[in-house]
């Protein structure tokens, strides 16, 4: 991972003795020097993925476990196993981005987005390459299930190959937004595709809709969903952190801060 706080802070200072610095008065900024520096980042990535490792063989076992909200009731004993995974923050980290719309001082910016994609130069998210790697091995097949548009799909393969996370050339495992005419935003309908086909052992990501239809819900319907499947989290659910975007900003109810006055 990219380290550049020792870059960026001088020239903090140095902006602040005249005018507001760009980079500081960007909403992003704190949540981006994190992930690109702070060693808690790594280590909670890690947590998730070696956490997830020590299920594996007790996940394959299991012959009725599933992870998939879309395969309950369904008999998935005789299916080949299979691991879901998000792509965007959680097998790959785009702050190299998050940190080029800061010095811009821009907000997200498509065309910016899929000229970054097209690069193909993202870092893994420390864990995941290993996790993948483990999974594979144990003859589970690795899905990457992400919005991420369909024309990006040649790039982002190949980005994933060169970091060395497994990606199968039998099957088509890269499953992006618009691929098919119903493969929209949420995630249902691919997971349902992956569904019918494998017993799904684990699912990965940065967002709840990674887990769950979520879209739309309000916060206290986000909480009661998160509380019925607590037991799925660091079990079947994984979740990886991310402070710089996701559906939280974007619920019916705006995030708030509370202070808890009395
Ligand atoms: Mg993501």
């Amino acid at each position: 991972m990219k380290r550049s706080y020792l870059l960026l802070t001088p020239l903090l200072f140095l902006a602040c003795s005249t005018t507001k610095p760009v980079e500081q008065s960007h909403p992003t900024l704190q949540a981006t020097l994190w992930v690109q520096n702070a060693v808690e980042y790594d280590a909670l990535t890690r947590m998730a993925y070696q956490t997830a490792a020590t299920h594996l063989n007790e996940a394959l076992e299991e012959k009725t476990w599933t992870a998939s909200v879309e395969q309950k009731g369904q008999k998935v004993e005789s299916l080949p196993p299979a691991i879901i995974l998000d792509i965007d923050e959680t097998v790959l980290d785009n702050s190299p981005f998050q940190s080029r719309m800061i010095a811009l001082n821009s907000s997200y910016d498509p065309v910016a987005w899929e000229e970054w994609v097209l690069e193909g130069n993202a870092d893994a998210v420390p864990g995941a390459v290993e996790l993948t790697q483990a999974a594979n091995d144990l003859g589970i097949t690795v899905f990457y299930l992400s919005n991420r548009e369909a024309t990006t799909e040649e790039a982002t393969r190949a980005n994933l190959k060169e970091l060395g996370f497994p990606v199968s050339e039998d099957t088509d495992v890269v499953l992006l937004k618009n691929e098919q005419p119903n493969w929209t935003s949420s995630k249902i309908e691919r997971r349902k595709v992956i569904a019918s086909k494998y017993r799904i052992l684990m699912l990965f990501g940065d967002d709840f809709n990674d887990f769950l239809p979520a879209k739309g819900m309000t916060k206290a319907e986000r909480d009661e969903l998160l509380v019925q499947y607590k037991s799925n989290f660091g079990l079947k659910w994984f979740v990886l952190p991310n402070p710089v975007y996701g559906s939280w900003t974007g619920t019916n109810d705006k995030p708030i801060l509370n202070p808890k006055n009395k």
